[in-house]
């Protein structure tokens, strides 16, 4: 059983299977419950869990070995704790304790971007790649760094990196790479500019097909930040690939190719990494979560 906590969405899903061969047999969404404070939303998540290994287990007719859960924020793996949630507000809560104490059964804890990494890594775009980064971009950016063929357990912020624009971030500090970046970065700027507003960054990704001058500019500056992002990874860790995921990366070309072209016109002396699109699309978090409970050893189970 591997669920996924999200800000506003839960998503889980019940596979079957061993090492990297897991088929979903059942699969359930649901809002993220919010209480009033952190720690009793962290109580609500885990009884939410609960909830669902027993109705999925139910539906599926068969029983739950383990679960797998991930969590938004800074997740300490060893230790099974959430530490910090700046968005659902809780802090140092055992949640792998809680949860195996509350369910019976083992429980592998982990965090969302990092699983999502892992199961690009073992399933998906990434697959066979010892040296990766799997950059999902949306409200923000983060990162899932891959170094022989593991996903390291580092709480880095690659989206909170100076890449010299200078522009102020949410941070506090200014130059962010996700100041310019971020789909949220995009659809905000096109705004400030134009006066105009959008739902997104997607509507700014179609007035840059369709030539429009204004999209134009916040697109090609938003590739730019992007792809100095993408260099201090290169210089730091040289990936054979880069896997852009998230919202931003449902672009497509539109994304890619400008990436591409404006990391070989930066790019001197380092190998520039292999672009790809990410290939388990929302999924990727659930699905890693999957895969840290078959990792559990099976005399935990
Ligand atoms: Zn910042």
């Amino acid at each position: 059983m591997a669920v996924d906590v999200g800000g506003t969405e839960t998503k889980a899903a019940l596979f079957t299977g061993s090492g990297d061969d897991v088929v979903a047999v059942a699969r359930q969404r649901l809002a993220t419950p919010r209480t009033g404070d952190g720690a009793t939303t962290a109580d609500a998540v885990v009884e939410t869990v609960a909830g669902l290994v027993a109705a999925l287990g139910e539906r599926a007719g068969r029983p739950v070995d383990a679960v797998g859960l991930v969590v938004p924020g800074v997740v300490d793996e060893e230790a099974g704790t959430g530490v910090y949630s700046a968005n659902l507000g809780w802090r140092d809560h055992p949640f792998r304790a809680r949860l195996s104490e509350r369910v019976g059964r083992p429980v592998a804890f982990g965090h969302d971007v990092r699983a999502g990494g892992l199961a690009e890594v073992r399933l998906g775009a990434a697959r066979g790649l010892r040296d990766a980064v799997v950059l999902p971009i949306g409200t923000g950016i983060a990162a899932a760094l891959v170094v022989g063929g593991r996903v390291l357990a580092v709480d880095g912020e690659i989206g909170h990196v100076d890449v010299g624009h200078g522009e102020p971030c949410g941070c506090g500090s200014t130059g962010c790479v996700e100041a310019r970046a971020s789909s949220a970065a995009i659809a905000r700027r096109f705004t400030a500019r134009t006066g105009r507003p959008v739902a997104g960054a997607a509507d700014v990704a179609a007035l840059v097909r369709a030539g429009e001058k204004d999209a134009t500019v916040v697109w090609r500056e938003a590739v730019d930040a992007l792809a100095r992002g993408i260099l201090v990874l290169a210089a730091l860790l040289g990936p054979r690939a880069v896997v852009l995921g998230g919202g931003l990366a449902l672009a497509g070309d539109l994304l890619v190719d400008p990436l591409r072209e404006r990391l070989d016109e930066l790019t001197t002396f380092h190998r520039r990494p292999e672009l790809r699109l990410a290939a388990l699309g929302d999924e990727a978090g659930c699905l890693g979560a999957a895969l840290l409970a078959l990792d559990t050893p099976e005399e935990k189970r």
